[in-house]
């Protein structure tokens, strides 16, 4: 706030000084210069040392609002960055499924750096620039009122014309801005995507919807260049008009004797002293609306509600034994996405300690059914619990901690092999690092890497086979020690040998825990205490392997059907 203040009060000694130029001059010319020689020597050192202060503080508040104002709007900017991510933590899945990452990413960067251009140019183009405009007018009234007025009513035409300019300006901004968001999110994807877009070579195909984005985005700023010219060059215009009426208007004045020629010249300073603020303000006019842009799209962002937050008397979750109860749970992933809920009364007890594997038509709601657990989207009616707490009235983080994730596809962070592991606990020292890889089955294959457990990872794990990354990511679930397990099985991706290395650290982290895995694969069926087959978004049927293929019905059908398959 006091950086604001000294910004804005530098701004308006610097506006200040600019206005005393003409005046002085036109004081110096009419007055003291047509006195003689004697009198000017006299004085000229005293005008000479007048000058020079008032150019110093002039100088002085310049480099404030220049410097200070630029860091300021860059603290704030900064300060908003902050705000923003904190935002976009909070959000649940839900958030990121109907929203793309280009676009949380644009409003991220080029927005917030809009806001802060415009939030340090205010007291330049604002307060400096208005009142060099007013006071410009105020002073040549002062001077003589017909050449002022006539100059008023000129610039009052193009004023109106400048402001549906202006106008016109808008729409053209926030569809430039649409555009942009639309070239980065099929950057995102495409780059993202890379992997796919090779193996199933697509690459004309993603180079033209990135043509077609890019090709958009060109138009969209062609529209807003022609905007801007007219806009500019309408400024440029009302500069040529005013010093038109001045030689005209003005010659006229001093041929009735009306106005001196002292006079008509200072009128001719001041008009360059306020066109160019005018033109500032025009441009800032530009800024401040991309900035109103982005900040309605910053407020829309930190406005919205988190949908998934800690209750207001959540407590901390305390975990027994690790008994989860699915109770009549109904959910849907919103309007308009499906129908029909995904999960239409689930009902499931899972035993402390135990594996329970889910089995199932694709689509049948295995996945939906693990996400829910943790938080990751709220059930709509029904409920889970943990040791009889609902999972709704804990407090996330502890929610989190008791629950340990490991997903087909794994998201290795940019950094190093142990870094990696240490994601799952950050304080974890070096031992408990290896000793966690050693239990995930990847401490011999870490040791043959160059730097070992310093190896980078590359981008997303790039360096890293399927195999590899799914027991780093084991790796990092052993250090995290939680009492419930979500398994997302991604053996089938991987190669025999992977999958029997990924197999037995997987069997290994979920003894003693209580375990909920979506399985692909017979292996993994065979193992767990207790299969559930979910269809339609319930429970079909439940049971052990034996048991159920005596029953005959869904498992049966299914594992026979996939028997089969894996024999032939
Ligand atoms: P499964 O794991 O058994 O294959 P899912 O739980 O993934 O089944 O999916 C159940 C249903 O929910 C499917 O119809 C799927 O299209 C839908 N679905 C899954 N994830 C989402 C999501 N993030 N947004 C909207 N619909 C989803």
């Amino acid at each position: 706030m006091g950086l604001f203040i000294g910004d804005t009060v530098c701004a308006i000694v610097q506006a200040a000084c600019d206005l005393a130029f003409p005046l002085i001059l036109r004081a110096l010319t009419g007055g003291l210069f047509a006195e003689g020689r004697d009198a000017i020597m006299a004085n000229l050192l005293w005008i000479a040392a007048g000058l020079i202060v008032m150019y110093a503080v002039r100088y002085g508040c310049k480099y404030f609002v220049s410097c200070w104002g630029h860091i300021m709007g860059a603290r704030m900017e900064s300060a908003m960055r902050e705000d923003l991510f904190d935002q976009y933590e909070r959000f649940s899945f839900s958030y990121f499924d109907r929203h793309n990452t280009g676009d949380l990413m644009s409003r991220l960067v080029s927005d917030l750096f809009d806001i802060a251009e415009a939030a340090h140019h205010l007291p330049e183009a604002l307060i400096v620039c208005i009142i060099q405009v007013i006071g410009s007018f105020i002073i040549m009234f002062t001077i003589g009122w017909q050449l002022a007025l006539a100059m008023l009513l000129v610039t009052a035409v193009m004023a109106v014309y400048m402001f549906r300019a202006n106008t016109r300006m808008k729409s053209v901004f926030s569809e430039n801005r649409e555009r942009i968001s639309g070239v980065n999110t099929q950057l995102e994807d495409s780059l993202a995507g890379a992997r796919v877009v090779k193996s199933f070579a697509n690459e004309n195909l993603e180079r033209e919807k990135f043509g077609r984005a890019n090709n958009a985005y060109l138009a969209s700023k062609e529209g807003m260049y022609r905007a801007l010219g007219h806009y500019q060059g309408a400024g440029a215009l009302l500069t040529g008009l005013l010093y038109t009426v001045i030689i005209v208007y003005g010659g006229y004045l001093v041929a009735t004797g009306d106005m001196t020629v002292v006079d008509l010249a200072t009128y001719a300073l001041y008009v360059s002293l306020f066109t160019t603020p005018l033109q500032t303000i025009i441009d800032f006019t530009e800024m401040f609306q991309k900035a109103v842009a982005g900040f309605r799209r910053f407020d829309e962002i930190l406005g919205t509600k988190p949908d998934i937050l800690d209750a207001p008397h959540a407590k901390p979750l305390k975990v027994t034994d690790g008994h989860v109860v699915y109770h009549e749970v109904y959910f849907n992933y919103g309007e308009g996405v499906t129908d029909k809920p995904v999960l239409q009364g689930m009902n499931l007890d899972i035993q402390p300690g135990k594996t329970y594997a889910l089995v199932g038509p694709s689509g049948g709601g295995k996945s939906t059914t693990c996400a829910l657990l943790p938080r990751f989207y709220d059930v709509a009616s029904g409920s889970i619990t943990i040791d009889g707490q609902d999972v709704r009235d804990v407090q996330l983080d502890s929610l989190h901690r008791a629950i340990g994730i490991v997903q087909q596809d794994v998201y290795l962070f940019n950094g190093t092999v142990a870094e990696n592991i240490a994601y799952g606990r950050p304080d974890a020292t070096f031992d408990e690092i290896v000793d966690a890889a050693k239990k995930a089955n990847i401490h011999d294959f870490i040791q043959t890497l160059p730097e070992g457990y310093e190896t980078p990872v590359g981008e997303r794990g790039g360096h890293l086979s399927g195999g590899q990354k799914q027991r780093i990511a084991i790796a990092r679930v052993f250090l995290k020690n939680p009492a419930i397990l979500v398994l997302d099985e991604a053996t089938s991706a991987l190669d025999n040998e992977s999958e029997h290395a990924v197999q037995e650290a997987l069997a290994q982290l979920s003894r003693g825990r209580t375990t909920l895995v979506i399985a692909h694969r017979l292996s993994t069926i065979k193992d767990a205490d207790v299969i559930v087959t979910v269809k339609d978004g319930r429970v079909a049927e439940m049971g052990t392997h034996d048991e159920l293929l005596q029953k005959n019905g869904t498992y049966a059908h299914y594992y026979r059907m996939q028997f089969q398959g894996e024999r032939a």
